[in-house]
């Protein structure tokens, strides 16, 4: 008997930070930028998982009630944005353990992505250690993902592409949305919802920022709705129980397979 094929998947994912890190240190993203950003989630019907860092939680903590309440997930963005490479092991420690404190008042947290998509794979078991089960601070698109994975209990689930490219022009885009495998993994931050294009910053993080950035937005779901891709959360990923399934390595209890690079 034939089995049908399992549709493919697709995260979109949330860095839920400082406006523009670490060019700004202003919080328009929160206060203006979420607004559109769960507006638009809500009307596509999308459930998303947001990397909030502990400094914000703290802040908004409003802002972390209500994504609950609209059924996104909440993961662990480190505690004020570090750059991991930069800490030795023990602060890193301190870091993950405040920014879980922190996030855990809220409900159970499971992902974890750090800052930057830096992070030393000598610190993996910080994570395992901490309670965390998924960990996407890999970028496909970066040269330490051809680096010799270590092995980890943690799922892995890497970044597909970089946020300002979702941006691009439609023609530029979607070619490239096209030919990015399954499960796709995609991330913004609320700060591109807010109009920029005027703020000192890098080109590629103030280009079309504001409403056309929701309009982006809302035309890469649709392009993904419209061939067959399921959303969803990291979380999801802890319920599966095949070895391999959409190109993701399942590393549950009793596996000690890395993810495959
Ligand atoms: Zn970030």
């Amino acid at each position: 008997m034939k089995t049908q094929p399992k549709p493919p998947h697709i995260f979109l994912t949330i860095d839920v930070e400082q406006d523009c890190p670490p060019y700004l240190n202003t919080f328009r993203g929160i206060t203006e930028g979420m607004i559109p950003l769960l507006s638009l989630l809500r009307q596509e019907e999308v459930k998303a998982t947001f990397f909030v860092t502990g400094q914000i939680a703290k802040d908004f903590p409003d802002v972390i009630r209500s994504l609950i309440t609209h059924g996104h997930e909440v993961g662990s963005h480190s505690f004020d944005h570090c750059n991991y490479t930069a800490l030795d092991r023990q602060s890193a420690q301190r870091d993950i353990e405040r920014s879980l404190e922190t996030l855990r008042q809220f409900g159970p947290v499971y992902s974890f992505r750090a800052p930057y998509l830096k992070f030393p794979q000598s610190y993996l078991d910080l994570l395992s250690q901490a309670g965390l089960a998924i960990d996407s601070s890999q970028a496909k698109y970066k040269p330490t993902y051809l680096e010799n994975p270590r092995p980890t209990t943690l799922r892995r689930i890497p970044a597909s592409i970089t946020s300002s490219v979702l941006r691009l022009p439609d023609w530029i885009r979607n070619p490239w949305l096209g030919a990015l495998a399954s499960p796709v993994v995609l991330f913004v931050h609320p700060w591109e919802f807010v109009d920029f294009r005027q703020a000192n910053i890098p080109f590629d993080c103030r280009f079309k920022t504001g409403t056309m950035a929701i309009a982006c937005l809302r035309e890469v779901i649709h392009f993904y709705q419209k061939r067959n891709f399921q959303f969803r959360k990291m979380r999801d990923v802890l319920n599966e129980h095949s070895d391999v399934e959409q190109g993701v390595a399942t590393t549950h209890s009793g596996g000690k397979r890395p993810y495959p690079t």
